[in-house]
């Protein structure tokens, strides 16, 4: 039956009518708010590339804490912001770390809360990076290569252009200097993922949720955890994380940028849907009892496809990225913020995601309550 019988415009007429029909709908209860855990007292700092959202000390999270809840939405997830790194991230699993003092405060202030723990080691680490670094120095024979290159530059040249060569033929070689290779040793950095991960439980995080992307974490945790007598704390699993530019603001968030090179070599590549599933196919296997696409807008497609073809609960991280620019657009008049805002949530909910990660979240419950 096709036009003039059918006109599907008939149930678009009115606001109440389009609620009636609508296909997905947001609610607050599946928002997941992420806080920035500071040390100190009386601390709100907000972050530069994120209006709105503010590194706390375990007072003030208390406060918003409380304010989340108040808004509908269930849970938090705690990223922290340790005192002093180091090259084996004692910040994330020492008892006394920042999350754990958190999530403790939490527990006995906001009982109601569900606390999800981010594990990675990033911020803890001196290096930024997610696993145990292995450096090598450059070799020698790499560096005499470069050198000769650079006397060979400069003998062709005399006079007044000398020392602009000089200089000129160098540069390469200080930045060679600055340069050196290394790898993020997987096995090792297990141990300490699993070892943060009881830590986190023991202090109170209800749901683990590990995004370091290395192989045979969320194994490794879940032994851990079971080993620990903790085998009520369920895994949330960032089993598909891609390497991507949208996480700037997060690394200003959480002082979390690498010092050297990125990230590549253990997030996943932006052009691997068929990849993403098989990560999220270990993970699961691995016994991952939730999983996670992340980013979520830039994905669509992945949380989709992970939806079709997986029957855990799917989460989704609207990244950093994804807030600041919606933030930065409205900031200049470009865009409408809010409508733009509960677009972007409803586009992730219809892509298939159950459970949204969102720095948005307590405005999209206000508007939503
Ligand atoms: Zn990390």
């Amino acid at each position: 039956m096709a036009f003039p019988i059918t006109r599907l415009r008939r149930l678009r007429r009115t606001a109440e009518l389009r609620n009636l029909v609508a296909e997905t709908r947001l609610t607050p209860d599946s928002f997941v708010y992420p806080m920035f855990v500071c040390p100190g007292e009386g601390i709100r700092k907000e972050v530069g590339s994120m209006p709105g959202v503010c590194n706390l000390s375990v007072d003030e999270a208390v406060k918003e804490a409380e304010q989340v809840h108040a808004l509908g939405i269930p849970s938090v997830i705690l990223f922290g912001l340790p005192e002093k790194k180091d090259d084996i991230a004692t910040g994330a699993w020492a008892d006394d770390g920042i999350v754990q003092q958190a999530a403790r405060a939490l527990k006995r202030e906001v009982p109601g809360l569900i606390l999800m723990g981010d594990v990675c080691l990033c911020e803890y680490m001196s290096h930024g990076h997610c696993g145990i670094v292995k450096a090598a120095p450059q070799s020698l024979g790499a560096a005499a290569r470069d050198a000769m290159n650079a006397v060979r530059v400069v003998a062709v040249k005399g006079g007044d252009e000398k020392a602009k060569s000089i200089e000129a033929a160098t540069q390469p070689l200080v930045a060679q200097a600055g340069r050196f290779e290394y790898e993020i040793v997987n096995d090792a950095s297990l141990e300490l993922l699993a070892r943060t991960s009881v830590s986190l439980a023991k202090a109170g995080i209800d749901i683990i949720a590990p995004s370091d992307m290395m192989d045979g974490r969320v194994a490794a945790i879940r032994r851990a955890l079971d080993e620990a007598g903790l085998i009520n704390t369920p895994i949330l699993s960032y089993a598909a994380k891609f390497a991507s530019g949208f996480y700037g603001p997060f690394r200003e968030a959480a002082d979390s940028a690498p010092q050297f090179g990125d990230r590549r070599s253990y997030q996943m590549d932006g052009a691997n849907l068929r990849e993403a599933m098989r990560e999220i196919e270990l993970d699961i296997e691995e016994g991952a009892d939730m999983i996670m696409v992340k980013p979520a807008m830039p994905y669509l497609d992945v949380i989709a496809a992970a939806r079709q073809r997986f029957d855990l609960p799917l989460a989704a991280y609207q990244v950093s990225g994804e807030y600041a620019m919606i933030e930065a657009a409205a900031r200049n008049n470009w865009i409408d913020r809010d409508r733009v805002m509960m677009e972007s949530l409803l586009s992730i909910r219809r892509a298939g995601a159950s459970i949204i990660l969102t720095y948005h979240a307590k405005d999209a419950a206000r508007l939503l309550g």
